[in-house]
């Protein structure tokens, strides 16, 4: 199953090319009270709703994808955590380009690890990635990105697939300097994610995908989830044995080569295999 949600809040199922507005589905999470939970709600409880979407979907109005306005498939990620330099050929350019490693040497993410991405920086397909700091280099930057539907703390690889609850594009934006990647990458707008969330059970195996990336038209970054330095179950399993991860949790999973820079004005269309494409808008902040 594919599901999405419109700018104004409404859910629907992806069916073709068609969104199927199960809105109503909504209505059957209890009221929440102060505090808010940490994670998201809809995400929690997909699995009990699975039914109730798909009789929904039965009669549900339905309209054209192209006429609706996508933001993030997760309204509320409590945390988003990122992978540095997951893809070997992603580390080698950025250890051969300064303006990428910014004159440190980059270390694999079996020595630096994983680095957390701020939840406000979280847009859907259909909102405008706004640069600041356009006098430096921003690039684009690809990654499969996972969202976790279960709580999951210290889980072993092999159960690490039965805690997730779909998979989407990720476009982790970046700009280079000498900062921290939790603060150059946490500006508003720097993490998109879309086109919708597919299910595991639609996707099937997170290893076997192909990633594709064009800014105005021209090819920038083509790789595969089989070139993963550290596959999504060993990701899981690593970024839950330092913390509890909760439903609605994003893992974007690292990018591999071909990153470059991003300009206002430009259009970026990132694609996976057994996903989606997704059309994003560059202006400025
Ligand atoms: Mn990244």
């Amino acid at each position: 199953m594919r599901i999405g949600r419109t700018m104004d809040d409404q859910i629907g199922v992806v069916e073709g090319d068609e969104f199927v507005d199960v809105t109503a589905v909504l209505a059957e999470i209890s009221p929440c009270t102060y505090p808010l939970p940490r994670y998201d709600r809809l995400i929690s409880e997909l699995e009990r709703l699975r039914p109730r979407f798909e009789d929904l979907a039965r009669t549900a109005p339905r309209r054209r994808l192209r006429d609706v306005r996508l933001a993030s498939p997760v309204a509320n990620p409590g945390k988003i955590v990122a992978a540095p330099a997951n893809y070997r050929r992603h580390l080698e350019e950025a250890r051969a380009d300064p303006g990428i490693s910014f004159g440190a040497q980059v270390a694999g993410i079996r020595e630096v690890g994983l680095f957390l991405k701020a939840s406000s920086s979280v847009i859907g397909p259909s909102q405008n990635i706004l640069l600041r700091n356009t006098d430096r280099r921003n690039d684009h930057e690809i990654e499969l990105s996972v969202v976790i539907g279960a709580e999951a703390d210290r889980v072993r690889r092999d159960d690490a697939l039965n805690c997730v609850a779909g998979y989407c594009v990720g476009l982790d934006i970046t700009l280079r300097g000498p900062e921290e990647r939790s603060l150059r990458k946490s500006a508003d707008t720097y993490s998109v994610l879309g086109p919708w969330l597919v299910t595991p059970d639609e996707l099937g195996d997170p290893s076997g995908l192909e990633l594709r990336l064009l800014v105005n038209g021209s090819p920038r970054q083509a790789a595969r989830t089989a070139d993963l330095v550290l596959s999504v179950p060993e990701l899981i399993e690593f970024a839950s044995s330092f913390y509890t991860l909760m439903p609605g949790d994003v893992i974007m999973t690292g990018t591999p080569e071909g990153v470059g820079p991003i300009a206002p004005g430009d259009h970026i269309e990132a694609a996976i295999s057994g996903i989606g494409t997704m059309t994003v808008h560059v202006a400025a902040a």
